[in-house]
């Protein structure tokens, strides 16, 4: 593991980004987002994915210097066609069309298409909660990259479609409420970090192709490896799968519908993921006095901080440290952490871009290290 300052990652990040063909406006951009997932303990979404854009660049499917284009209605809903430009450009495009048309008509809906990969969600949904916006979203990833089995079977049919949902605090916290989650047992980063650690899998996450529990994380092979390999489980595992399975069907169905790109089924599942989505920002002032909304937000989090940690009581494999935490409260405490600590990255990821640094002639910032 090496620890390394926010500041120099996002520089070095920004310096690859430029070398992979991004202009200087989207690699600030782009970095920006990468460094704060890893800031806030979502490395599975910060800088490791760099070597995957250079191979997504390279396939033609992301293309550096794209621009996302937008086509509103009369009305409060807009699309918007990422163009195949680098997600974080097109999230960035959908949060400033939600915030603008939000005041305007009190909710704001945007679909998003060809968006090829929106990154952490949970940006979006802290950047729109911020301004005191409510939001819900829904994405999936255009039929390609699917890994994650329906309950009762071990075939690859879903994305691990995340649903993400925010509510403003009002100043009664010092972060956002947000709920950013896979609708799988984890999102495929977490088998990732744990093939990375040499860590074996709980057996709940994911299946082989047999139906056994898949713990050892090279049998699940890669995103495009087809169904021959394993499948991660749905959210709610072996005791509620059929949830976590409706979950992923109306992710894959807001985003698909309302975003206007192919569903799971209209594509090769081993093709490259290119994401699609469904955002919806909300004015609470519409509906409730800001006061009040305040007072309910403090009353609420008064009562869910009295619950009693209890020492056998786990709280999951899967989630942040090992007591109850408010949705987002995970983020903000590793973020704060990091601010001071540095950002640890695994091996594995360091090699990838001191690699990645090599190819494209540009200073590594690991080096010595
Ligand atoms: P996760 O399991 O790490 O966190 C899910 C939620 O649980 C978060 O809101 C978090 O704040 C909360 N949480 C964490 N620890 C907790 C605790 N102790 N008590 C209570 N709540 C707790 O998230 P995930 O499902 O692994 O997803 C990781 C990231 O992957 C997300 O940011 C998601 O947007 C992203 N993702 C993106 C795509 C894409 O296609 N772009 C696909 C899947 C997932």
């Amino acid at each position: 593991m090496v620890t390394i300052d926010a500041d120099r990652l996002e520089t070095h990040a920004a310096s690859l980004l430029r070398a992979l063909g991004a202009p200087a406006k989207t690699t600030e951009d782009v970095a920006t987002s990468l460094v704060d997932a890893d800031r806030k303990g979502h490395t599975s979404h910060g800088v490791l994915r760099i070597p995957t854009y250079g191979q997504m660049i390279a396939d033609g499917v992301l293309v550096p210097d794209a621009e996302p284009e937008v086509t509103t209605t009369d009305g409060p809903t807009a699309v918007v066609d990422g163009c195949g430009a680098f997600g974080h450009v097109v999230g960035r495009t959908a949060v400033e069309t939600l915030a603008e048309r939000s005041a305007q008509y009190g909710l704001a809906t945007v679909g998003i298409r060809n968006a090829t990969h929106l990154g952490r969600i949970g940006e979006w949904a802290e950047r729109l909660a911020e301004r005191e916006l409510c939001f819900l979203s829904f994405v999936h990833t255009s039929g390609g990259g699917l890994v994650v089995a329906p309950a009762g079977s071990t075939t690859r049919r879903f994305s691990t479609n995340p649903i993400t949902a925010a509510v403003p605090t009002f100043d009664k916290l010092p972060f956002p409420l947000v709920l950013d989650m896979a609708t799988s047992q984890v999102a495929h980063g977490k088998l990732d970090a744990a093939e990375a650690n040499g860590r074996p899998l709980p057996p709940e996450w994911a299946v082989t192709a047999d139906g056994e529990p898949l713990t050892d994380p090279e049998q699940m092979g890669e995103f495009r490896d087809g169904d021959t390999w394993g499948a991660i489980r749905p959210l709610g595992g072996t005791t509620a799968g059929h949830k976590g399975t409706g979950l992923a069907v109306m992710a894959e169905l807001f985003a698909g519908l309302l975003g206007g790109g192919p569903v799971a089924g209209q594509r090769d599942p081993d093709a490259w993921f290119t994401n699609g989505a469904f955002f919806m920002a909300i004015d609470p002032t519409q509906f409730s006095d800001r006061e009040q909304m305040a007072a309910q937000v403090e009353a609420f989090v008064d009562h869910f901080r009295a619950a009693d940690p209890h020492p056998e009581v786990a709280v999951g494999d899967a989630a942040s440290g090992s007591t109850p935490l408010l949705p987002g409260e995970a983020e903000h405490r590793t973020a704060q952490n990091r601010a001071e600590e540095g950002i640890p990255l695994p091996d594995r990821v360091v090699d990838q871009l001191a690699s990645l640094a090599v190819e494209h002639d540009i200073e590594d910032p690991f080096a010595g290290q």
